[in-house]
Parts: C-alpha cells; sequence; structure tokens
C-alpha cells in the first residue's frame, strides 16, 4: 500500500516527462576531426562559413554562344562571329569584342565582355560565324559567381546533423573535413531471470532478448556507439556492479526489465542505491513504469521489459533526448494530422499511443492501427511507421477522424 501510494506521487504526465528528462541532458563538448565521407550523421561542433565564392565564376548554364547583349538589341537576326569554342573546364580570357561570340558549354566561364548565353537551339552555326535571334536580356542563362554561396556566408550553424546534401555542399567549397561532436556512447543492458541469449537453447517460459538487439539497432541508426551490457539477472548486486561499471564510461545507459513494482523488479532499487532517481511512473500507454536518473555522469534511463514497450519509450523519451546529448539541440519530430481508418476506444486516463502504419497518397495522409495492440505483440510495432497518440480521458475514434501521428521512422 505504502509503495502503491509513493507510485501515485511520482506519476508524471507524458509532457512533463519528456521536459523533465531533456532538462537533465548535457550536450556532449569533446570534438573530433572526420573525413567528409563520414560526416553524416554527425552533428557540427562549429559553423561553417563560406571560404569562396560558389560558383567561383559567372558560367554558363546552358550549351550556347556567350554573347554581349548589346549586340542583341535591335530587332530581327544578328550574324556574330564565334572566336573561341568552350567546354567545362576551359577559359577564354581575352575580352569579347562588339560582334564577336564564344561557343559555350554548360557550366564553362562566361568571357569577359560577355554578359548573356543564347541557346543552341534558336542559334544557326555555319562554320565561324553564327546567327543569332535578337532580344536575349543581359544576364540571361547565366548563373552569377556566388548565387549559390557567397565568402563570408555561414552556410551551417552547430548543431546541424548532417545530412547527404550538406556533405555535397561542404564538398563543393572544397572542404575535406569537418568537426563535430564525438559520439555518445551508450551502454545497453538487458535485465530479467527468464532473459536468454539470442542463438542459445531456450526453454519453456525464457524469452530471447529482443530489447537489446533492437535498441541497439535504433541506437546505431541514430549515430550512438553501443556498449553492450549484455543481460543480467535479477539479483540487485549484479544488476548495481553493472551499472556502476556502465556509468564509467558512458554517457547514458538504457536497461529494460524490472522497474515496475513486482518482487523482482530491482533496477529502480540499484539506482536509488547507486545513482540517483528521478521518477518511475509515466502515465502513457505502453510504458507506464519507467526509471529515470543519473549514474555518476551517465544519464540513465530505466525502460520497461515488455519489448513493446521498451522500443515505444525509446522512440518518444530517449531518442530526443539522447539527440541533446549528441549536441543535436531538439530532436526533430515528425508530428502531424492524418485521417483515421478504424475504430478504437479507451476510457483509463494515460495518453496512448497506438502502432500504427502512415500511407500517403495523392488524396491525403491515412492512417490505420497494425492491428491487436497488445503489450506482447512486437509485431505489431514492427509493421508500423507511426503512433497515433491519443489523448488523456475517455475516447473514441472511428474512421474518417482526423488524428494526430507521430512518425516512428529511423531517419
Ligand atoms: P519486466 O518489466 O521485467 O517485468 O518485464 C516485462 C515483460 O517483458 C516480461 O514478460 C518479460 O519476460 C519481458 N521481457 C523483459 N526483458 C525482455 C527482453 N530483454 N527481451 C524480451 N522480452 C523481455
Ligand atoms: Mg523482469
Amino acid at each position: 500500500m505504502v509503495d502503491k501510494l509513493a507510485g501515485m506521487e511520482t506519476m508524471l504526465s507524458f509532457e512533463e516527462a519528456g521536459e523533465k528528462i531533456l532538462a537533465g541532458m548535457v550536450a556532449v563538448t569533446e570534438t573530433e576531426v572526420v573525413d567528409l565521407e563520414h560526416l553524416p550523421g554527425r552533428v557540427l561542433a562549429g559553423d561553417v562559413t563560406a571560404g569562396m565564392n560558389v560558383p567561383n565564376h559567372d558560367n554558363s548554364a546552358m550549351d550556347g554562344y556567350a554573347v554581349r547583349s548589346v549586340d542583341l538589341a535591335g530587332t530581327g537576326e544578328v550574324r556574330l562571329r564565334v572566336v573561341s569554342d568552350l567546354a567545362a573546364g576551359g577559359y577564354h580570357s581575352s575580352i569579347l569584342n562588339q560582334g564577336e561570340a564564344v561557343r559555350i558549354m554548360t557550366g564553362a566561364p562566361i568571357p569577359p565582355g560577355a554578359d548573356a548565353v543564347v541557346i543552341q537551339e534558336i542559334c544557326r552555326r555555319n562554320q565561324d560565324w553564327v546567327t543569332v535571334p535578337c532580344g536575349c536580356k543581359p544576364g540571361e542563362h547565366v548563373r552569377s559567381a556566388g548565387e549559390d554561396m557567397k565568402v563570408g556566408d555561414k552556410i551551417f550553424a552547430t548543431g546541424r546533423r548532417l545530412r547527404p546534401a550538406d556533405v555535397g555542399v561542404l564538398a563543393a567549397q572544397g572542404i575535406s573535413q569537418g568537426r563535430v561532436f564525438r559520439r555518445i556512447r551508450v551502454a545497453v543492458l538487458s535485465t530479467g531471470n527468464e532473459v536468454v541469449e539470442i542463438a542459445s537453447p531456450i526453454r519453456p517460459g525464457q524469452v530471447y532478448d529482443s530489447n537489446r538487439a533492437g535498441l541497439k539497432a535504433a541506437l546505431r541508426a541514430m549515430g550512438c556507439e553501443v556498449m553492450d551490457f549484455g543481460i543480467v539477472g535479477d539479483h540487485l548486486a549484479t544488476i548495481e556492479t553493472a551499472l556502476e561499471r556502465a556509468s564509467h564510461t558512458a554517457d547514458a545507459i538504457i536497461s529494460t526489465g524490472g522497474v515496475s513494482v513486482g518482487d523482482y523488479d530491482l533496477v529502480r532499487l540499484a539506482l536509488e542505491n547507486k545513482g540517483n532517481v528521478n521518477f518511475w511512473k509515466v502515465a502513457m500507454k505502453p510504458g507506464k513504469p519507467q526509471a529515470y536518473g543519473r549514474l555518476g555522469r551517465a544519464a540513465f534511463f530505466g525502460l520497461p521489459g515488455n519489448p513493446v514497450s521498451g522500443l515505444t519509450v525509446f522512440y518518444l523519451l530517449i531518442r530526443p533526448a539522447l539527440f541533446r546529448l549528441m549536441g543535436g539541440g531538439t530532436w526533430p519530430k515528425k508530428m502531424f494530422q492524418a485521417t483515421f481508418k478504424g475504430h478504437f476506444s479507451k476510457k483509463h486516463s494515460r495518453k496512448e499511443f497506438l502502432r500504427a502504419i502512415v500511407r500517403f497518397t495523392v488524396d491525403g495522409v491515412n492512417v490505420e492501427t497494425t492491428g491487436p495492440q497488445g503489450s506482447g505483440i512486437l509485431t505489431s510495432l514492427s509493421a508500423a511507421n507511426a503512433l497515433i497518440v491519443i489523448p488523456e480521458g475517455p475516447v473514441t475514434i472511428t474512421s474518417a477522424d482526423r488524428v494526430t501521428v507521430w512518425m516512428i521512422d529511423d531517419d
């Protein structure tokens, strides 16, 4: 009874839990220099400023003829003398005189004196001469120097998680390496006397350790370094030792199992003995029992053992926290409205997250659940690309209702 009351006192809403967890996250400060090809997914540890104009010279956007637009100011056609043939990479250094044109390919620098390009489709070439229609404007089909990036422009700010196109932008600047925050080290351990190592024999009543496998994959997908602390039995001293060992090197520790109020739920106790527990109940389904706190310098996340609950809590609460630890700031949550198909009803007061499939169609965004939502049905999570967010209190939703969805894809 006493224990139950203590639990009630520390019951937090989902939002309160999210805020408290984030408030406890201190981003890593150590940095390292990484080659360009390994930069995607890493978090920049400094602003990047353009050291050069891109493009570095006015150049042609089309295949055609570089001209002086003043030569084509009249009406009808003009015959120009072709003084040079310029492919991309070539350079025409002498100034274009009145009545002259340069044959030019896409990307080639605009010769001095020229200020426009006439596309080849509307020109007639005859040996050293080309007939060009009048009426072209200055700057036509010209990409001007610095139109993409100008010297001194701030290209990226600290905290940006680099994407493939960003790496292209750095390469366009001739930058071959970037300074990023070091990867965060996340220790993962499973608890439970019934949990066994995958690929080993299994007896009735035992379960393979699906939690650790799923969590490790999710952590690696977001760019964390994983420290595998294996499976620990339901034995207080063993759990304490494992947590303490992990806290010496990890930035964060994630355990699964042992955080509810059953006789063998010892993780919370171990945390109380060796570190600090912040709270351990969140008004959400799945995932009500959780333990958060610190062990030495490591942030601690104690997830429920149930595989659906554990990973769901990871996506909703832990991933944004780790992202902040990585130096990435606010996790770019993808949350929006979609049209529900099906029927769902609940009476309880907790916020509920239904495993669901969001489909993007030309007629709009639709969502339906992945089927039975029992917390033991892990395939319902593997089939899902999103969670439907069902508010607190009694709720009934039916087809065509608009619902809030939260994408849980791994990018
Ligand atoms: P617990 O939170 O420790 O009470 O565990 C809740 C449920 O999740 C139990 O049915 C456990 O057998 C199951 N479970 C706990 N840990 C794991 C794991 N690592 N992999 C798969 N199932 C687990
Ligand atoms: Mg257990």
